[in-house]
């Protein structure tokens, strides 16, 4: 029944205009976050929604949540459709909104890491490919819904977007975030999740831990010390899971923290890394 009247009431709104259409539109989904270039949105749709950007299917849980990310160099406007079987379908323009990145130089490193030995090319092969596989889980959960905190106390000493020149030659965009802090100092889950990769000793990232938090929604951290959980674990928000440190390419001990789709932590948590640390003593 209350099916029914819904869809008598948009119809007559469609029917009686524009004006009632974007109001009624407003109704149904709720979308928060920045349409930016690194940026994240979360949507909330009518339960047994479909999702589309762009024409390309958005996995959305069975009550209707979605999340979207943006690259760091993406431009333009996408399209996102949310259809139900008890509403118009909705559209909506998302205008990317540009960011400036800094050039970053990082001096120091290891050489053998800035320019690999030949021999090392098929470790680095299999383990990009690790990765990959880790961050290519797509279920329902969305632990990440409950929001982000950080997951150290420390200097941020790197942040998303960066074009790097290591030791003098231009490297990639950096896509993490860096925390300068200790090595041994702990490092905790920055939202719920399941464990998909805990791994000692990767050539790049050294001691390297993937946390997914829901819809393909994941965060990796790089360059640990100790790892505290296995692959498969289920973690909460604040659980301690690892220990900072300066394995694999790092000039010294740091935390840098990316997220899966290549999107920036730091748009997700509020203030300074700092702030933790006195907060939680
Ligand atoms: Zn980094």
């Amino acid at each position: 029944m209350i099916r029914k009247a819904l869809l008598v009431k948009l119809h007559t709104a469609v029917i009686a205009g524009v004006v009632f259409f974007p109001i009624a539109l407003q109704a149904q989904t709720q979308i928060s976050g920045e349409v930016i270039q690194g940026g994240l949105i979360f949507g909330q749709s009518q339960p047994g929604s479909t999702v589309t950007l762009d024409g390309e299917s958005v996995l959305t849980s069975a009550d209707g949540h979605f999340v979207i990310g943006f690259d760091r160099d993406e431009s333009g406007t996408r399209e996102l459709v949310i259809s139900s079987p008890a509403q118009m379908p909705e559209t909506m323009a998302l205008t990317v909104q540009a960011r400036q990145y800094d050039v970053e130089r990082v001096d120091g490193l290891p050489p053998r890491t800035v320019t690999p030995d030949p021999e090392a090319a098929e470790r680095i092969k299999q383990e990009a490919a690790m990765v990959a596989s880790a961050r290519r889980l797509r279920d329902q959960r969305i632990d990440y819904l409950y929001g982000f905190e950080w997951p150290a106390a420390g200097r941020i000493s790197g942040v998303y977007g960066s074009q790097r020149v290591l030791n003098g030659e231009p490297g990639r965009p950096h896509y993490g975030l860096d925390i300068a802090a200790p090595t041994g100092d702990p490092v905790y889950a920055p939202a719920g999740g399941i464990v998909t990769l805990a791994y000692d000793d990767m050539y790049f990232s050294g001691g390297t831990l993937i946390v997914d938090h829901g819809q393909g929604l994941s965060s990796t951290f790089l360059h640990l010390s100790e790892i505290l959980v296995e692959t498969g674990s289920t973690v909460s928000q604040g659980d301690l899971i690892a220990r900072i440190g300066a394995t694999g390419r790092a000039s010294g001990p740091h935390l840098d923290w990316r997220m899966n789709r290549r999107v920036d932590p730091q748009l997700l948590v509020k203030g300074e890394p700092a702030a933790l640390e006195s907060a939680s003593q």
